[in-house]
């Protein structure tokens, strides 16, 4: 039915997206979980179909931009609309080196996923969500990425993917036409391979952290960045 939302959550195989795509389709959506690698993509899916959840599978690999028009296409295809996108994939790579010191792959590579896919995904689903003249875009950011605090020492590469996730959130927030609202959210510290087991949060809370915003109104912020319900500084 018309009533029906799609949802899509990249990097969804594993991790905080694994939770954001099982809390969504818990609330009713229809959840496409995006993976890079098929084999972990489906074996997800699996594991979630198995609790009736509404959940398939595409494949897209943010690092690489056919990957993720095909996977576009694909979502257009099969649902002719996407209502809910979640930047989530994302990689921390550092070496507890200074940004000026470190190998420089280490923050390309880190600016390759963690922004340049965020915004190759982005603009691969906003026509779709033009032309249907509503989307929520969410993009998985980090209070690493807010520029005001600097005492991160020795996480360069990825505290600048994230500055520059949240200054593309702001500018595309500026640019788009309809009910289209785009915000950054920080989960906070979360229990996964990249947050680690001593990590305060877990999956569940930090997803609950995100998820209001995928439901707000025409009303509701835009281009903001939010722990917890809660405006913070860029
Ligand atoms: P995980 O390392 O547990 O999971 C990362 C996910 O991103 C995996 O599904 C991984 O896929 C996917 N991914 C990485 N690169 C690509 C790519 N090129 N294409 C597609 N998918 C990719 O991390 P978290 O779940 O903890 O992190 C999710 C998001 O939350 C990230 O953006 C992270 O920066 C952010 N975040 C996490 C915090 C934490 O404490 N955990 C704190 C603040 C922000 P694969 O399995 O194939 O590697």
């Amino acid at each position: 039915s018309k009533d029906i939302k799609v949802a899509l959550v990249t990097g969804g195989n594993r991790g905080i997206g694994y939770e954001l795509v099982k809390q969504l389709a818990l609330k009713g959506f229809k959840v496409i979980l995006a993976s890079r690698d098929p084999e972990m993509g489906h074996k997800a899916v699996q594991k979630l179909k198995e609790s009736n959840l509404d959940v398939s599978f595409v494949v897209m690999d943010v690092d690489n931009q056919e990957s993720i028009h095909q996977a576009a296409i694909t979502v257009s295809e099969r649902y002719g609309r996407v209502d809910i996108l979640i930047n989530n994939a994302g990689v921390y790579l550092e070496e507890n080196k200074r940004l000026v010191a470190m190998d420089p792959s280490i923050l390309e590579r880190t600016m390759t996923t963690n922004f340049f896919g965020a915004y190759h995904v982005i603009r691969s689903f906003i026509p779709l969500m033009e032309k249907q003249g509503y989307g929520r875009i969410i993009n998985v950011s980090s209070e690493y990425g807010a520029m005001s605090d600097m005492s991160y020492p020795g996480v360069g590469a990825y505290k600048l993917s994230k500055f520059a996730l949240n200054g593309l959130t702001r500018m595309v927030a500026a640019e788009i036409n309809g009910d289209i609202k785009i915000n950054a959210v920080d989960p906070g510290w979360v229990r996964s391979d990249m947050g680690g087991p001593s990590a305060s949060r877990t999956p569940k809370q930090a997803a609950d952290s995100i998820l209001w915003l995928a439901t707000i109104g025409p009303e509701g912020p835009n281009g903001g960045f939010f722990r917890d319900g809660k405006r913070i500084d860029w």
